[in-house]
């Protein structure tokens, strides 16, 4: 187990509804105090009433992507000054449904985690590798390059922001990295960060990919894992809440 204080962030994609956020916020602020540090990654539209029902907690909120503009005619884009003023604290950057569905470029993510970061909210910089790449050899290949991008792009900053390896393979689909096969790739990830900045030890890193209940302490275990990237189980309170006290 790493000395860092860990963090569970739920994503919690285009889910929710106002009746049933207001079911999940409510139990997850139930269920504290946590021995971890804990945030939900919401949709745009559920910032301000998760901010509402949030305030006075310790649990942060962020959003699940930012505008790598400032402002101006970007039809359908939120910028970071935007995501500061509802309270976010994170905004996921790259999330390989995003890389995959909405063509994002190692380019466009590292200008995204900056434009975040300029406003004082931490990217989550996802990284991860899909299964032909794992097959063919690939993996530290493709997550280097992809972090590579974003520790050019932040320069003296790449200590802020958080990075989640979330192997395409294991996100939604149930299976979920081995937590030996994920601290390999989190050691590469690491040493790479320590090659670009003092911070890089008490960087947070955090695993993504079918986390559940009953997987969540072992992958916890491991030397360089920080923590965990919740899609599926951070919907349901009682699971989001059972990875959250794994992490304690
Ligand atoms: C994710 O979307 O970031 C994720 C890790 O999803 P899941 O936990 O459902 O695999």
């Amino acid at each position: 187990m790493s000395k860092r204080r860990k963090l569970v962030v739920g994503n919690w994609k285009m889910h929710g509804s106002h009746p049933a956020n207001a079911e999940l916020l409510a139990g997850i602020i139930g269920a504290r105090p946590f021995g971890a540090d804990v945030a939900v990654c919401v949709p745009f539209p559920y910032l301000s009433e998760t901010a509402v029902s949030l305030a006075g907690s310790d649990i942060r909120w962020g959003a699940q992507d930012c505008s790598a503009h400032k402002q101006g005619a970007y039809t359908g884009e939120v910028s970071a000054t935007m995501l500061k003023e509802f309270g976010c604290r994170y905004a996921i950057v790259g999330h390989s449904e995003r890389r995959a569905m909405h063509g994002e470029s190692d380019a466009l993510v590292a200008d995204k985690a900056q434009a975040a970061l300029a406003q004082g909210v931490t990217p989550i910089v996802c990284v991860g590798e899909t299964l032909a790449q794992r097959e063919a050899g690939e993996t530290a290949a493709v997550v280097k390059r992809q972090l590579s991008a974003v520790i050019h792009a932040l320069a003296h900053c790449a200590g802020e922001m958080v990075v989640a390896y979330e192997p395409v393979w294991a996100i939604g689909t149930g299976l979920s990295a081995t937590p030996q096969q994920a601290q390999e790739v989190h050691q590469l990830l690491r040493a790479q960060l320590q090659a670009a900045t003092p911070r890089a030890e008490a960087m947070t890193l955090l695993y993504g990919g079918s986390v559940k209940p009953d997987n969540a302490a072992a992958l916890f275990a491991m030397a360089d894992i920080d923590g965990a990237l919740v899609g599926g189980a951070a919907l349901k309170a009682a699971d989001f809440v059972a990875i959250c006290r794994a992490a304690g």
